[in-house]
Parts: C-alpha cells; sequence; structure tokens
C-alpha cells in the first residue's frame, strides 16, 4: 500500500504530465503490495485554475498500477492537454482491510457525490464504526465499506460546521485527526482549498520532497503549535506569511511538492526531503509549506529538518 501526492505550483503542467508523475510514483511504490489503485485530480478544461479546480475528478481501478494507467487513458471526459498552473493530485495503492478491493472500496475516498472533500489513506481507523454511526445520525449516506470514508466525510462535516469562516486546511484536518483511532497516513484534496495539500501521519511512514529551481531559505520547518507555551505558531527566525504560515521554504514563486509514503517514489524528482513525525500536520497552501502540531510536549523537536538524500 502506498500514498503518493504530487502539488506543482505556479509551474505549469499539462493533466498529462501531472497523471504520469502520479502513476509514477505508484509504481514505485508497488512493491510494498497492493490489490488496487486510484488517483484524484483537478477537472475542468479551462485555463484558470481556481475555477477547474471546483471539481474534482477521480479514477480508480482494482488490480494493477498498469490497470489503472488504462483506464485513464480511457476516459473520454478529462482532456490530457489541458495545462495547470497549480494543480494537487493524490493517488494511492490500496490494500484492502475493511471492504473487497473494487472501485468503489478504492481510494481516493470522497466526502459526498460533489467530490467536496478527497483522501487517501493507508492503515486502519479503529473507531470508524462509532464516526460511522454518528455521521449517519446526522444524514451522511454511505458508499463503500472502508473505514477511510468516514474520514472524507468527517473532514466535509467540520467544515460545513465550522465556527469561523476563514478556517485553513490544516486546522479542519487536525481537528479530524484528533477524532480519529488508529493507524494512518492521510493525504487531503478539497475543492473548497484549490491549490493546496494536507498530509498526516501516525503509526505509518510520510515524507515530503521538495523542489525547486531556488535556493530554499531555509534548512529546517520550524513546527506550529496549534496551543499554549512560549512556542505558540512561533516561525523562530523565518519571516510570517500569516497566522498559520510561515514563508517556507522559497521566495520564489515556482516549487514543487511531492508527498510519498518512501524517498523511492520522489528521488527522481528531488532529493530533498522532510521526515514527517506521527501526529505532524504539513499543509502546502500558497506555494508554502508549514507543519503543525497540537502542543509541544517534552522532548519534541521544534523543527523538522529539510534533509539531502544521496543520489545514487
Ligand atoms: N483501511 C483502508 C481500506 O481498507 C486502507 C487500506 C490501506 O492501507 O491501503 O481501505
Amino acid at each position: 500500500c502506498g500514498i503518493f501526492a504530487y502539488l506543482n505550483y505556479h509551474v505549469p503542467r499539462t493533466r498529462r504530465e501531472i497523471l504520469e508523475v502520479l502513476i509514477k510514483g505508484l509504481h514505485r511504490l508497488e512493491y510494498r503490495g497492493y490489490d488496487s489503485a486510484g488517483v484524484g485530480i483537478d477537472g475542468g478544461n479551462g485555463k484558470e485554475w481556481e475555477t477547474n479546480s471546483k471539481n474534482i475528478h477521480l479514477i480508480k481501478q482494482t488490480g494493477k498500477v498498469k490497470a489503472l494507467d488504462e483506464e485513464i487513458h480511457r476516459q473520454q471526459d478529462v482532456s490530457l492537454d489541458v495545462e495547470f498552473d497549480v494543480h494537487l493530485g493524490i493517488a494511492h495503492t490500496r490494500w484492502a482491510t475493511h471492504g473487497v478491493p473494487s472501485p468503489v472500496n478504492s481510494h481516493p475516498q470522497r466526502s459526498d457525490k460533489n467530490n467536496e472533500f478527497i483522501v487517501i489513506h493507508n492503515g486502519i481507523i479503529t473507531n470508524y464504526k462509532d464516526l460511522k454511526k454518528f455521521l449517519e445520525s446526522k444524514g451522511y449516506e454511505f458508499e463503500s465499506e472502508t473505514d477511510t470514508e468516514t474520514i472524507a466525510k468527517l473532514v466535509k462535516y467540520m467544515y460545513d460546521n465550522r465556527e469561523n469562516d476563514g478556517i485553513t486546511f490544516a486546522t479542519l484536518v487536525e481537528q479530524v485527526t484528533q477524532q480519529l483511532e488508529g493507524a494512518f497516513v492521510l493525504v487531503f484534496k478539497s475543492v473548497h482549498f484549490p491549490g493546496e495539500a494536507v498530509g498526516s501521519r501516525r503509526g505509518g511512514p510520510l515524507l515530503i520532497g521538495v523542489r525547486s529551481d531556488h535556493k530554499l531559505s531555509t534548512d529546517h520547518i520550524p513546527i506550529l503549535y496549534r496551543s499554549s507555551g512560549k512556542d505558540k505558531k512561533s516561525c523562530n527566525t523565518l519571516p510570517r506569511m500569516d497566522e498559520d504560515t510561515c514563508l517556507f521554504p522559497v521566495d520564489e514563486k515556482a516549487v514543487e511538492y511531492y508527498f510519498a509514503s518512501d524517498a523511492s517514489a520522489v528521488i527522481e524528482h528531488t532529493n530533498r526531503v522532510i521526515f514527517l513525525e506521527d501526529d505532524d500536520i504539513a499543509a502546502v497552501r500558497d506555494g508554502r509549506l508549514s507543519i503543525h502540531r497540537i502542543k509541544r510536549t517534552a522532548g519534541d523537536h521544534p523543527a523538522r529538518a529539510i534533509q539531502t538524500l544521496q543520489m545514487e
């Protein structure tokens, strides 16, 4: 099972190129084992990425990544030549734990028929039955047998019931992961936060590759703590964009990010990676990466290093 996501920010890419990066990423993770695969990308056919991304397109298939790739090329309603200046694509290989291998049980799982929020997940949510019962009591109808679908629906529930209109994607995911028990690696995409990615992990690996033609402005990313203490949302020496984001890592605009279960999936794109730790929430917004935690605990290192992998 594997997680792969690709975010190009002011680096123009056609849908064909984006899908090639995603499929190649999944191929690199094939050795981990899986029974089905899927991708989530932006729909639309225009040039305006803000409006294009109001529509998310899912392609899912049982069997090999190759079968998914064939399915992608069978799709008539998504033109491969459309170019996106900013885009997030997410991709997944599934090793079924809850529900048989089938297209509807494959990931991305979605919040609703309009694909407002989609999520890819490796792991098991042990309290999903309770979450599902709660969401069903709120009128949500489930289409899959997976534990993962509860995550997609919970994030929409949190969003629809938000108290603060300015809530960030990172904060939403933080609220969701606080409700989850079990093990998970997650990456989220939403029509409400076009061009943004949020990833989180607990009990499984997740790393982020960064690629930019420009020099990175730092070799570490300070953790933004949600609550209590002097470290609250500290950017340390980095300039601050707003309450939720430090100016990392590039001052220039063009940058690409890769989220992956394993460094072998990103090494062909970049050798600069950040390994996340349990309960980190990593968010890319306006091309900037920030890492969030609820609170600082003893022994917690308040930054994540940007490491340089040795190329073979
Ligand atoms: N528990 C999830 C499912 O069965 C994710 C499995 C995985 O790690 O691939 O859909």
